[in-house]
C-alpha cells in the first residue's frame, strides 16, 4: 500500500517536537450529510456472526453468579483487555493493515493468534474491512460509518452480508498479501478460527482447574476454571469487542480533531483510554500508516509503547513515525 503522508493544514507538532499550535485545531462539519447503508450491503443475515456474538453476550451474564466471582479472574480480564487487545491493536491492525513496522514471522503469528482469541474474525477480512474502511472513510462504501446510524457503524453492519466485502476481488485486491502465508490462508477457511476460539477456553479452564485443585481441591479447581473462562476469556471477549466497535463509531462521532482528514475521524480520549491509544483517530487516518497515534503529550499511545519496546528489543523494525512521513511531505513539497 502507499504510504499516506500528512496533508496540508496539518499539525506539524510530532513527538518531541513542540506543541500543537490550537490555530491547526479543525471543527468537523457540523452537520455532515447522512448516509445510505453501503451498495453491497443484502438483507441476507450474516448468522456466523449473530449467532456467536449474540451468544457470548448472553453467556457473559454468568459474571453475576457469585459462585463465579474470583479476584483471579478479575485480574485475568483487566489484563486480558490489554494483551489480547492488543492482538486487535498491533497485530490486525498497525501490523497487517498498515504495514507500520516489521518484526519476525513468529512474533506476528503470535499478534495474530491473540487477535484469533478475541473473535474478531480471520486476519484477511479485518484487513480487507479496514483498508476498505480507509479507502472511503465515511462515504457510502465505507462499511461501518457513522453517517448511516451509531448501531450501524457499532454492530449492524456485520450482520448484513455484504457483497463489496465478502467477494474474491476484495480479497484480491486487498488483503492478496495476507492472503499469501498458508497460516493465514488456513485461519480463513472454515471454522478454523472457532478452533483457536475453544483452545484458549480450553486453556484459561485447565489451568484454573490446576491452580484450584492444587490449593483447594478439585471442587474448587472446577469453580476457579470456569471462573477464569467466564471472566477471563467470555466477558473479555464482549469488553474487548466493544472497545474495537468504539473506534468505529464513537470515534468517528464524538471528540476533537486536530487533522483536517476528510472524513468524520474524531480523537476520542475514552477510546484511546479502552483501546491503548487506538481512539487518537483522527491522529490515525491523516497518517494511516504510522506506528503511533501519539501526537499531543497527552496523547498517550500505550499501542505504540509496546512496538517501540519490541523495537528495542530487536524484535521491531521499520518502524513507520509521523515524523518520516513528514518528512517525506517536506521533501515532496521542496521538490
Ligand atoms: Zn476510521
Ligand atoms: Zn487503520
Amino acid at each position: 500500500m502507499p504510504e499516506q503522508l500528512i496533508g496540508s493544514g496539518t499539525a506539524d507538532y510530532l513527538p518531541g517536537e513542540g506543541a500543537v499550535p490550537h490555530s491547526v485545531v479543525t471543527p468537523a462539519p457540523s452537520h455532515p450529510k447522512r448516509l445510505g447503508r453501503p451498495a453491497g450491503t443484502t438483507h441476507q443475515i450474516v448468522w456466523r456472526y449473530v449467532i456467536p456474538i449474540t451468544t457470548i453476550h448472553l453467556l457473559a451474564f454468568v459474571v453475576f453468579i457469585p459462585r463465579l466471582f474470583s479476584w483471579s479472574g478479575l485480574a485475568l480480564l483487566v489484563v486480558g483487555i490489554s494483551v489480547f487487545g492488543s492482538g486487535i491493536n498491533i497485530g490486525y491492525h498497525r501490523l497487517l493493515t498498515h504495514r507500520s513496522f516489521k518484526c519476525p514471522e513468529w512474533v506476528e503469528r503470535c499478534f495474530v493468534i491473540l487477535a484469533v482469541c478475541c473473535m474478531q474474525d480471520a486476519p484477511a477480512t479485518w484487513v480487507a474491512t479496514h483498508r476498505l474502511h480507509h479507502k472511503d472513510s465515511d462515504d457510502t462504501p465505507d462499511p461501518h460509518s457513522p453517517l448511516v446510524g451509531f448501531w450501524w457503524s457499532h454492530i449492524g453492519w456485520s450482520f448484513l452480508e455484504n457483497r463489496d466485502i465478502n467477494n474474491a476481488a476484495t480479497y484480491e485486491r486487498y488483503a492478496r498479501d495476507i492472503l499469501r502465508k498458508p497460516f493465514y490462508l488456513w485461519l480463513q477457511r472454515g471454522i478454523a478460527t472457532l478452533w483457536v476460539y475453544l483452545a484458549q477456553v480450553l486453556v484459561f479452564f485447565a489451568v484454573g482447574f490446576l491452580v484450584g485443585w492444587l490449593t483447594n481441591g478439585a471442587a474448587a479447581g472446577v469453580r476457579l476454571g470456569l471462573s477464569w473462562v467466564a471472566w477471563g476469556v467470555i466477558l473479555r471477549t464482549v469488553v474487548v469487542w466493544h472497545l474495537t466497535w468504539s473506534v468505529n463509531s464513537l470515534s468517528h462521532m464524538f471528540g476533537y480533531r486536530t487533522h483536517e482528514t476528510g472524513e468524520q475521524s474524531r480523537n476520542n480520549w475514552l477510546v484511546a483510554l479502552g483501546t491503548n491509544g487506538e481512539g487518537w483517530h483522527n491522529n490515525h487516518h491523516v497518517s494511516p500508516n504510522s506506528a503511533t497515534n501519539w501526537h499531543r503529550w497527552w496523547e498517550v499511545d500505550l499501542t505504540y509503547v509496546v512496538i517501540r519496546i519490541l523495537e528495542l528489543l530487536g524484535l521491531a523494525s521499520d518502524v513507520i513515525r509521523p515524523t518520516r512521513l513528514l518528512s517525506k511531505h517536506k521533501d515532496k513539497n521542496a521538490a
